[in-house]
């Protein structure tokens, strides 16, 4: 199964167009949704989640026209919101049995033994009978997708998970939704590179609502091999740079500024060939259209 989206356009009541013209192929497996805050990633993940609607375009989820049969959508949707609200005081345990409940699992017995079973997907059994008012962040977004997952999705929608959580509790959710795309679709948005370097086997970058690119991170990175550069200098000189080389990115690196420069010709001086990273790959392509 596949979600194809096409043509994609929203433009709020303000004026703000989200989406121009987005198309993109989902396959099955971890995603990656890439841009800026403002990109447009939220407005697209809450489309194709039946909470708003498009001006124009189509997505369809295998054979499911996604913006025409929403119900047949939300039962194969699982959705983990960029903020996913109050957290009660009702224990992790409760809460899954209440919205397995809700998913029509009517048998106490059988809720039982799916609960324990997400628990213990997610690692969350040792503390399943703490409030999760008491979790920590990363608890709580893996809290968040034990109650995605509670349904059996075919396609799950995760809205900037790791932002805000510390080193280990990324890696401890980034090893759990690498399982868990195994066996469905998984968008991701984000706007942390390492996020989909470590995850996605496929990503789009988007940026002021329009797709720049769609691909694997590795041929993104490698298409520019030899093409960028490096070099530190002071930060009064950061202007003159900016005016004379097409310069993607600049980092404060022990309190200087290290610049990373596209150039299709050799430079030569003080630059240093530098090997291509996504976060180059990310840089060059927003860089195009600001
Ligand atoms: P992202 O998730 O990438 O940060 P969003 O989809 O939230 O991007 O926002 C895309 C653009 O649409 C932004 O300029 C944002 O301010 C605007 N926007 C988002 N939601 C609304 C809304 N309900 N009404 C008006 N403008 C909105």
């Amino acid at each position: 199964m596949e979600l194809r989206i096409a043509n994609l356009s929203k433009t709020y009541a303000n004026g703000v167009k989200a989406l121009d013209d987005v198309s993109l192929t989902v396959p099955q497996g971890m995603y990656g949704l890439l841009g800026q805050n403002g990109a447009g990633k939220s407005t697209l993940m809450r489309t194709i989640a039946t909470l708003q609607d498009a001006d124009s375009g189509s997505v369809t989820l295998g054979d499911i026209d996604v913006l025409k049969d929403k119900d047949e959508v939300r039962k194969r949707l699982g959705y983990l919101p960029q903020d996913f609200g109050v957290y009660p005081r009702i224990s992790a345990a409760d809460m899954l049995d209440h919205l397995a409940l809700l998913k029509g699992v009517a048998s106490a017995k059988d809720r039982k033994a799916l609960v324990e079973a997400m628990l213990n997907k997610v690692n969350l059994f040792e503390v399943r009978k703490k409030a999760l008012s008491s979790y920590s962040g990363g608890m709580r977004q893996r809290f968040g997708i034990a109650q995605a997952l509670i349904g059996n999705p075919k396609l799950l929608i995760v809205d900037e998970p790791t932002a805000g959580l510390d080193p280990g509790e990324r890696n401890r959710f980034y090893n759990l939704l690498a399982e868990v795309g195994e066996s469905v679709i998984v968008i991701l948005s984000t706007h942390i590179v390492e996020d989909v370097l470590e995850l996605c086997s496929k990503m789009a970058i988007i940026h002021k609502g329009r797709v720049l690119y769609e691909g694997g991170p590795e041929a993104a990175v490698e298409s520019l091999e030899g093409k960028i550069y490096s070099r530190k200098i002071a930060k009064a000189e950061l202007k003159d740079y900016e005016t004379n080389y097409k310069v993607i990115s600049n980092k404060m690196v022990a309190g200087r500024p290290l610049i990373h420069v596209y150039s299709e010709t050799a430079l030569d001086g003080d630059f240093a060939a530098a090997r291509p990273t996504l976060e180059d790959v990310f840089f060059s392509k927003i860089g195009e259209l600001s």
